[in-house]
């Protein structure tokens, strides 16, 4: 068994991290388009539109869409080779940016994190101690598993699919994940 370190420092709680990083992105947004965030401000503060108001606003998501042509969806759709080869060279550049958005987004943890927890579990499930056997969606190996307080949204640990599923599927209740251990048990022979 390897020897673990799980305690995460507070300070890279999910919850905190999300809202710091929304907001973030939200600044960003805003120093791109101040016009646009302007319009936002003002349908926040009265979300019901009249007819000048509705007017005004086509015209401005008709000329944002003239500005913007690669982001409609008829242009993905009559592009969508050049899509997806954009896409390969993406991934090939980097293989683990996009899962390192996502976690950073769904969890809060940076590409960092993630990679300081790695090396702590050794690249191996926190319960198990095995790496990862599931294949992801490009033919590879997956990485492992952040696992964590549904409640709470702590982070808890790494974790293959297998382990994580199987807590998931106990409800996280370490009562139930005995009783299961003690009724194995009851029936070797
Ligand atoms: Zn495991």
């Amino acid at each position: 068994m390897v020897k673990l370190n799980l305690i995460f420092p507070k300070s890279l709680q999910p919850a905190d991290a999300k809202r710091r990083l929304a907001a973030q992105w939200a600044k960003a947004r805003r120093a791109r388009d101040p016009e646009a965030a302007r319009a936002r401000d003002r349908m926040r503060k009265q979300p019901v539109l009249t007819e000048e108001q509705r007017v005004m606003a086509r015209k401005r998501t008709n000329a944002w869409r003239k500005r913007n042509p690669h982001w409609s969806s008829e242009y993905r759709a009559k592009n969508i080779d050049r899509f997806n080869e954009l896409a390969r060279i993406r991934h090939a550049a980097d293989p683990g940016k996009a899962c390192a958005r996502q976690r950073e987004w769904a969890y809060g943890i940076s590409r960092a994190d993630y990679e300081a927890m790695r090396s702590r579990q050794n690249d191996l499930c926190a319960i198990c101690s095995n790496p990862e056997t599931a294949i992801g969606r490009g033919g590879t190996p997956r990485l492992l598993s952040v696992d964590h307080d549904h409640a709470t949204g702590a982070i808890r640990a790494l974790l293959c699919v297998s382990c994580n599923t199987a807590l998931g599927h106990m409800k996280d209740n370490p009562e139930r994940l005995r009783a299961a251990a003690t009724y194995l048990e009851s029936f070797r022979r």
